[in-house]
């Protein structure tokens, strides 16, 4: 594999842009590889500066469910271009961007379009906070919601204690504001809600949680969130950036029948350009200026250019609902033949799979929560995934992340990437 212009790129990357990348997990540290430099992409494959072409389970983090360069998606971001790409003011695609938003996932009666998924987030726990007049949120251990000082929280010593800050520069003050509690245990819940009676204003969740690899909610689990909030007048937000279209048409709520108060959404939503969104009750959703007093905005919030992109990604899902069925397909096929080298090479490491996201965790351990996903062994990880790359698979270059799949995915892509896979596992584990 040549990998002499990433390289190269890189060495001038670093002189000018922190860590060379402009979002950490680009860099390949935990993988200690020179990322490659990607050129372009089509499908279900990307190039690098170097000539290697991959079969891509990036998938751009999450949003490129019908793969990479569209036609469709193409086409309609020339074509509003070409009529301007930001006014400022408001367009008639952005009524009807809402409207498909509102009609696919009914729990949503109004939305604001944001600019990324963590303006979403932090946006929704702002309307929370001023919607129950509390400041305390709970979130869970190993989820994800975008970069903002409330979310950039690990759990303090001791379960009752408040959260403290997990990077330099958030305030103390703040995060004491963020509860943490453990993906999957309702009673790691219960006992936060209890200690601190009528002062959480919203639990927020990823309901399939993405972002310490995949773990799909135990039955009941979120259910019991639902029941909890419901008692205690607390706002319940669905954190849907990643799962929101990918894993049915109406999201993770849709598939385990729970409605949230609130949904935040971003990556599909976009079609591939910077988008978020958050939405839910009217009631809630009306105290966001300038309806209510939440202030809330965003100069290119709800651009053409974006929303012609979101707009042709979800009429294609909304109008061809059968790609889920094909994505579940794929990754059943995908998941047996893991399973079986597995099988043959004697190690019961867990594939954890909801529709397209999987993850395979090098721990022979059940994988629930983020205690169980740090059991995994990742200077293994590291070795099977420098080996896929030099095989021509583009994996997430972390044991903490989600493997996705798109509708453009062949059968031939896929056994592709399971013979190598069988190579891989038996090049990385040592007998
Ligand atoms: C990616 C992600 C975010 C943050 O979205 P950005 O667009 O990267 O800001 C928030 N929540 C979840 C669940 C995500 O996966």
């Amino acid at each position: 594999m040549k990998t002499l212009k990433s390289e190269k790129l890189f060495r001038q990357a670093l002189q000018v842009i922190p860590g060379g990348v402009n979002s950490p997990v680009r860099a390949f540290k935990s993988v200690a590889l020179t990322p490659p430099f990607i050129k372009k992409a089509k499908g279900a494959y990307v190039w690098d500066v170097d000539g290697n072409k991959y079969i891509d389970y990036v998938c751009s983090w999450g949003p490129l469910i019908l793969g990479h360069a569209h036609p469709r998606i193409v086409r309609a971001v020339q074509q509003t271009a070409k009529g301007g790409t930001s006014f400022g003011a408001p367009t008639e695609l952005e009524v009807k961007m809402a409207g498909l938003i509102c009609k696919l996932m009914p729990s949503i009666e109004m939305v604001r379009m944001v600019n990324s998924g963590t303006e979403a987030t932090m946006s929704a726990i702002r309307l929370a906070r001023a919607y129950t007049g509390r400041e305390k949120i709970i979130k869970f251990e190993g989820c994800y919601h975008g970069h903002a000082d409330s979310f950039l929280i690990k759990a303090g010593s001791g379960a009752m204690t408040f959260g403290v800050p997990d990077s330099p520069g958030v305030p103390q003050a703040l995060a004491s504001e963020t509860l943490v509690a453990r993906f999957n245990d309702l009673g790691s819940v219960n006992d936060l809600v209890k200690h601190n009676d009528a002062q959480i204003a919203a639990i927020i969740v990823e309901p399939i949680a993405g972002n310490m690899g995949c773990i799909p909610p135990k039955p009941g689990f979120l259910a019991g969130l639902r029941k909890l909030c419901t008692e205690h007048n607390i706002v319940l937000i669905f954190d849907e950036v990643i799962t929101g279209f990918r894993v049915s048409i109406g999201g993770a709520q849709e598939l385990y029948n729970i409605k949230p108060d609130l949904t935040t959404l971003g990556k599909i939503i976009g079609g591939g350009l910077p988008v978020g969104a958050y939405g839910g009750k009217r009631e809630i959703m009306e105290l966001i200026a300038p309806s209510g007093p939440v202030y809330q905005a965003g100069t290119l919030s709800g651009n053409p250019i974006a929303m012609a992109a979101g707009c042709e990604m979800l009429s294609i899902l909304s109008k061809h609902r059968s790609v889920y069925k094909t994505l579940e397909k794929h990754s059943q096929h995908l998941e047996e033949g893991i399973r079986d080298t597995l099988g043959r090479i004697g190690k019961n490491f867990q594939l954890n799979h909801v529709g397209s996201m999987y993850t395979l965790f090098f721990t022979e351990q059940v994988v629930l929560d983020y205690e169980t996903a740090k059991q995994s062994d990742a200077s293994l990880f590291s070795k099977y995934f420098s080996k896929m790359l030099e095989l021509g698979i583009y994996l997430p270059p972390s044991q903490f992340e989600t493997a996705f799949l798109s509708t453009v995915h062949s059968q031939a892509d896929l056994d592709k990437t399971l013979h190598a896979l069988h190579i891989a596992l038996m090049a990385s584990v040592s007998f």
